[in-house]
């Protein structure tokens, strides 16, 4: 489509951002909560937001405590230092954000190895065949790190059995588990289990609440009680630990009161962009939450073709192409996205 310019007016195709679910923009009554904030310094332990926010999340997710964060990049990389040491091997799933989306975090800063399971969802199997023993001539086995939801692999939704077994074998051999839920909240959506189940299997979890929830920025990590000085302590040291915060905290509250829900409409949205995509080998069925993914045998010319068509699409490696769903974008703009997409042939 291209823009139809008229005598008086020149009118532009409307673009549609589906490269992420973080491309949300605060809304009024959001910005107004974030404007009513209560605050203090929170380096002190003084911001009474903030503290609200860590209480609440860590009552949704039924663990002890919890921390703000900046962002999920940092949630993730704190509960690393809470478990492993330099040298220690941190066991992910294929693709994990942890490893590959982190710009090397976890050998920057913790020196930790991360070691692939080989497939996104890995269960008990995978552990077994790839864990090596406490031997002193290998990295020293600490943790496994789960993805729920899972972002590269398409949204999918943890099969809660299999990430229950994965989590009792990591135990076994005693390993620590950590979640990193920067989508748990769609993954409680989608699935109906509820968020302290889904996040009973791991001794840590992150969640973010500036993706599908909407607010501007802000992530948290799950932890016990104890672990809290270290918690702070590496914060610190990663350059998180935030001043009046509490205007941040009152947008991610705001969030969890009110667009918590909403996400069902994000999975809706999605299941039909599959649906009108199907041409392309998107799959209605295998899109459980707010993210299609689908091979295209060159994706970044799909990506820039779609920018042609002000379809702003988003490329997961060479041959995957990913679009996602999110609470600014509405029926209109689905079948929209849909209607510019379906003539880009393969
Ligand atoms: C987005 C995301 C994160 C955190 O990303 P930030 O941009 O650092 O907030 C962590 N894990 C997964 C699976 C994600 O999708």
């Amino acid at each position: 489509m291209t823009p139809r310019i008229g005598p008086r007016t020149i009118r532009r195709v409307t673009p549609i951002d589906l490269r992420s679910d973080t491309v949300t923009r605060p809304t009024p009554a959001m910005r107004e909560a974030m404007a009513r904030a209560e605050v203090g310094d929170d380096v002190y332990g003084e911001d009474p937001t903030v503290r609200a926010l860590e209480e609440r999340v860590a009552g949704l997710l039924g663990k002890e405590d919890a921390l703000f964060v900046p962002s999920g990049t940092q949630a993730n990389q704190i509960a690393l230092m809470l478990h492993c040491q330099a040298g220690d091997a941190a066991f992910a799933g294929e693709h994990a954000h942890f490893g590959l989306y982190e710009a090397g975090a976890a050998g920057a800063f913790v020196g930790a190895q991360i070691h692939s399971l080989g497939v996104p969802l890995p269960g008990p199997d995978e552990l077994r065949a790839r864990l090596f023993p406490d031997l002193f001539y290998y990295p020293r086995p600490r943790l496994v790190a789960l993805e729920n939801t899972h972002n590269h692999g398409g949204g999918l939704v943890y099969p809660q059995e299999r990430a229950e077994a994965l989590a009792e074998l990591a135990r076994e051999k005693g390993l620590a588990v950590h979640l990193d839920g920067a989508r748990l909240w769609n993954a409680h959506v989608a699935s109906g289990t509820p968020l302290p189940k889904l996040a009973a299997v791991a001794d840590t979890v992150s969640v973010c609440f500036s993706k599908g929830l909407g607010a501007p920025v802000g992530s948290a990590v799950a932890f016990e009680r104890a672990r809290r000085p270290d918690a702070l302590r590496y914060r610190r040291r990663m350059g998180g630990a935030l001043r009046q915060a509490g205007i941040l905290a009152a947008a991610a509250l705001h969030a969890l009161d009110h667009h918590l829900g909403e996400l069902a409409a994000d999975h809706r949205r999605a299941r039909r962009l599959a649906e009108g995509l199907a041409g392309l080998g998107a799959d209605p069925a295998k899109t459980e939450t707010n993210i299609v993914v689908f091979e295209h045998p060159d994706a970044a010319a799909f990506v820039a073709r779609a920018a042609e068509r002000e379809v702003r699409i988003s490329a997961m490696g060479p041959r995957v192409v990913r679009l996602t769903t999110h609470r600014d974008l509405d029926d209109e703009a689905i079948e929209a996205a849909i209607e510019r997409l379906v003539g880009l042939d393969p």
